[in-house]
């Protein structure tokens, strides 16, 4: 893998490198992860951030924006210690040796997204992160690993779409949000997702060249994919995502109105003043991300037609 793709100064943004970008599992094997990751991106950012920089007093203040933050991270530390237990199961049936030191590196970045995040909540003030937001893992979280982690037990191919298209596809863009909203507030918080943001161009971008070169090369496989998809897209509109998102973005309405004086005319995305920003504005643009993300793996990989 080049090392500038996860330079920390030079990485592209998540959503551009997703898109953008090809990688095959032969880039990005152990040797590689080792220089591009510990010694690359990770380099003086052991916790997700540079150590300069401390939790701000206005964020370790009660009240929503504190909350707010806390009820996202926790969910995501959630999210992503099921994703490093899940992809394990990819670990042990990866057909080659690339695909499998591929899956080993990222169950070691998602392990440790769970960390990062879990960590900062900590940082915030909580004692611990399950209780914060039980009732949205019940709700998202647990019918969404009750769909994926059996496919990832027993079908290694359909396993590598589950994880890349209908989950890791689907949050990504949330993730690019948080880098940007936070950044003013919480600058390590905004490291953090930066940094998770560098290891998820790799997972998407692999992912979809290992399922684009199984179905290349298979194709009897693509009806069951496809239709994998489409039952993962299905559950989806089932699941209250939309609802503890905006539950999430109201409670951030509440603490940016109450700092604005904090996020001055800081730009969300160019030309639009995150102060002046809706919750249902910035919902609405990362679910159109996540569209477009979606679109865009599921072309790459040969399948746009289980896009609708
Ligand atoms: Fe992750
Ligand atoms: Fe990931």
């Amino acid at each position: 893998m080049r090392a500038e793709l996860a330079d920390w100064d030079t990485a592209p943004n998540l959503l551009d490198g997703a898109m953008n970008l090809e990688l095959t599992a032969e880039d990005c094997g152990i040797r590689s992860w080792l220089a591009a990751v510990p010694q690359g991106t990770l380099r003086g950012r052991l916790d997700g951030h540079d150590p300069a920089l401390t939790v701000p007093a206005h964020m370790r203040a009660p009240g929503p924006l504190r909350d707010a933050l806390a009820r996202e991270y926790a969910f995501r530390s959630v999210a992503e210690d099921k994703a490093a237990r899940a992809l394990a199961y990819l670990v042990a049936a990866a057909p080659t040796v690339a695909t499998m030191e591929f899956y080993a590196t990222q169950v070691l970045d998602e392990a440790r997204h769970a960390m990062v995040f879990r960590n900062h909540v900590l940082a915030l003030g909580f004692d611990e992160i399950t209780a914060l937001v039980a009732d949205d893992v019940a709700a998202v979280l647990d019918p969404l690993a009750e769909f994926s982690v059996p496919v990832m037990r027993e079908d290694f191919i359909g396993g590598v779409v589950t994880i890349a298209i209908i989950l890791e596809g689907a949050l990504a863009p949330t993730a690019e949000l948080a880098e940007r909203k936070w950044r003013p507030l919480d600058p390590a918080a905004a490291e953090i997702d930066r940094g998770a943001g560098i290891d998820e161009i790799r997972h998407l971008t692999v992912g979809a060249a290992i399922a684009k070169r199984h179905l290349e090369a298979h194709p009897e496989d693509r009806d069951r994919v496809a239709s994998l998809i489409r039952d993962g897209m299905r559950l989806w509109t089932t699941l209250p995502v939309h609802e503890v998102v905006h539950r999430r973005e109201v409670l951030f309405q509440q603490g940016l109105e109450r700092h604005a004086d904090l996020v001055g005319d800081y730009e969300v995305w160019p030309g639009r003043c995150l102060v002046d920003t809706t919750p249902e504005e910035r919902q609405a643009m990362a679910e159109e991300w996540s569209r477009e993300m979606r679109e865009s793996r599921l072309a790459y990989i040969g399948l746009a037609e289980a896009a609708s």
